[in-house]
């Protein structure tokens, strides 16, 4: 009986340990990083082009001749004031979504397009969707490669990432004439991934090459963090290669992880670490 009781006891001290761990994890690092998210911020790049960073995925909202391309619909209230601002734009034009992968930080609005063309990746199917997003709004164009919109003022790639990266779905929008490549989370400024499920290191790495390979980068508008030039790429690519080396060379480990001690993370889950396991 007392030994039950010794049991009970040491069960008991347990769980209020990870709770209380729990809440501490939450109030020093998801909190934080929570509301961080949740901030916007507007950037005007041009006449027809418009970056909103954060309130979940940074988006982008393309004015065209005869349509408004929206890329990406963030989630809660930043996803509404979005729509608002792309209906506002379109004046009437028929509005596309984007979608540069499934994760509902960049899908949680995706609601409020009812009726709208919604492109996503063409390694997905709707069930798979369903699962993943919890929505009913499924995407009406599923790109497997790469589809062009030419128009008399913008040249548009919306192309497949053919290997699973950050996901097994990941799309990124190229305006050739602004050289401005929307990467979605296979690009992070400043920001350790989060490589959950099917993500794999060695998938960005081969979407680095296909990417560069394909397109002169000059803008970059990551999935999360400011946009930028080129380095935000080869900043992010170099990341990969540290973690790479890190895993190859465990002596190297500390000083290369060390070189990242002030971007975004999150301990165990979005960190130096974490990426390394993954490799
Ligand atoms: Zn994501």
């Amino acid at each position: 009986m007392k030994i039950i009781k010794n049991i009970l006891k040491v069960s008991a001290v347990c769980i209020a340990l990870f709770l209380i761990g729990g809440f501490v994890y939450y109030l020093n690092y998801i909190k934080p990083f929570k509301e961080q998210m949740a901030k916007t911020m507007q950037v005007n790049f041009d006449m027809n082009l418009m970056i909103v960073h954060g309130g979940g995925g940074n988006s982008g909202i393309l004015l065209l001749d005869s349509m408004v391309l929206v890329i990406d619909s963030k989630m809660d209230e930043a996803a509404i004031e979005l729509h608002k601002k792309a209906i506002n734009i379109a004046e009437g034009k028929p509005i596309v979504l984007v979608n540069t992968h499934y994760h509902p930080d960049h899908v949680g609005g995706n609601h409020l397009y009812e009726g709208a063309t919604i492109i996503a990746g063409g390694n997905y199917n709707e069930t798979m969707w369903k699962q993943e997003t919890g929505l009913n709004q499924l995407p009406t164009i599923w790109v497997k490669d790469s589809l062009i919109i030419e128009t008399k003022s913008e040249k548009i790639s919306i192309v497949n990432i053919p290997n699973p990266a950050h996901t097994e779905s990941d799309l990124v929008v190229y305006l050739h004439n602004k050289k401005v490549l929307f990467t979605g989370d296979v690009v992070l400024n400043k920001q350790i991934p989060m490589l959950l499920g099917s993500a794999k290191p060695q998938g960005y790495l081969s979407a680095f090459d296909y990417l560069s390979n394909r397109f002169e980068l000059s803008t970059i508008i990551p999935g999360h963090g400011n946009m930028g030039s080129s380095k935000v790429f080869t900043d992010f690519k170099q990341y990969f290669l540290d973690m790479q080396e890190a895993k190859n060379n465990s002596g190297s480990a500390d000083e290369l992880i060390a070189k990242y001690e002030t971007w975004t993370q999150l301990p165990f889950f979005m960190s130096p670490k974490a990426t390394i396991r993954k490799f």
